[in-house]
């Protein structure tokens, strides 16, 4: 049994997906406790729970402790069993992060799976749906990986009620990848969607957009979605380069702006343009499982955060695998390799 701390480094959620995700597909059973210590509503909270009982559904876990509020939980895997699932998570939790703990355990199955979780599927501190589809599942394709997603329909927080659905086919081993350098930017769009919000709010944080980007009209889109999708709003900011795509999102909240709303996507923007990175921060986050599976790749990435050292430890416990982020001057590069594999073997 693999004991974990949740209170340790970032002490987020994150312990716990990767956590069942990699317990999945290795077999080994684990036990948290101090599960998300370092958040202010610490403990399962619906969406972790969710995740929890999605994954033991796929591979008929026996499970202690799955309660709203718990700071404890155990769960001990069996095979893993491809086939058709839906959840619901009844709340705007975030659909995305069900799926996000699901996706590689399921390349892992013996028959193909389709899996719709509904919930929220733009919320702050998630990857919105827009990312899964155009920045998360091209890497994994590109490591052999058979995926489709689709948004089937909006959720934004506090209503939730939006669906994501994704295909996974089985795939025996994904190969390595070395994502080092992005290429040549070959498209950058902004989409800011409105649902049950005025019009004119999408068109500000586009607005801004243009200006912080110095982008033209003719790639700034607003959409309106239907009101019964809403109230809610998020505009993304997608960069198409050569050998990856990048997706910079943000969230709007009641009573703020929407100039400050788009500030926030455009700053992640910016700071990866600036720093020549293949990744942003997210995308580096969420590659290093998948690497870690294939047995060894690398990165480039513009941010190290917390929350991926924190990822990178949790990875060592299951995988024999050596997780390592080097700072350069304008980004950091992360590789993955096989434990006791020398440095200079990793590529
Ligand atoms: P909690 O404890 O509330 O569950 P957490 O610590 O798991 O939170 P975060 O660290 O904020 O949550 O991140 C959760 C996941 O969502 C990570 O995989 C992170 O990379 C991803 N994520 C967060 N924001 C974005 C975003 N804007 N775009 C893409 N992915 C995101």
């Amino acid at each position: 049994m693999i004991e974990l701390d949740g209170s340790t480094g970032e002490g987020g959620g994150q312990i716990l997906r990767s956590s069942l995700t990699l317990s999945m597909i290795t077999g080994q059973p684990f036990h948290i406790r101090n599960i998300r210590a370092n958040r202010a509503k610490p403990g399962l909270m619906r969406q972790h729970l969710m995740a929890v009982r999605a994954a033991a559904t796929v591979c008929d876990a026996q499970v202690s402790h799955a309660e709203v509020g718990s700071a404890e939980l155990s769960f001990s895997p069996r095979s893993i069993k491809g086939g058709i699932y839906e959840f619901a998570i009844g709340t705007a939790g975030s659909a995305t992060l069900v799926l996000q703990t699901l996706i590689p355990a399921l390349l892992h199955a013996d028959v193909p799976s389709v899996i719709k979780v509904s919930g929220g599927t733009h919320n702050p501190k998630a990857p919105p749906a827009h990312f899964i589809e155009h920045a998360y599942v091209p890497v994994l394709r590109a490591m052999g990986a058979q995926v489709d997603f689709e948004l089937k329909r909006f959720g934004f927080y506090p209503n939730g009620g939006g669906e994501v659905c994704a295909a996974v086919w089985p795939c025996a081993r994904l190969a390595q990848l070395h994502l080092t350098e992005r290429g040549t930017l070959r498209e950058g769009r902004a989409d800011a969607y409105v649902a049950a919000i005025p019009l004119a709010v999408a068109h500000r944080e586009l607005e801004s957009i243009g200006k912080g980007l110095h982008w033209r009209d003719d790639q700034l889109f607003a959409h309106p979605l239907a009101n019964d999708q809403g109230p809610g709003n998020a505009v993304l900011i997608v960069l198409r380069s050569e050998h990856v795509t990048e997706v910079f999102s943000s969230v709007g909240e009641k009573r703020r702006r929407a100039e400050d709303v788009a500030g926030d996507a455009i700053l992640e923007a910016k700071r990866y343009l600036i720093s020549g990175a293949a990744l942003g921060e997210h995308l580096g986050d969420q590659l290093m499982l998948p690497l870690a599976l294939a047995g060894g790749g690398s990165y480039t990435l513009d941010h190290v955060s917390q929350h991926a050292i924190t990822n990178a430890e949790v990875i060592a416990q299951f995988l024999p695998v050596h997780v390592s982020f080097e700072a350069g001057e304008r980004y950091s590069t992360c590789t993955v390799r096989p434990q006791g594999a020398r440095k200079d073997t990793a590529r």
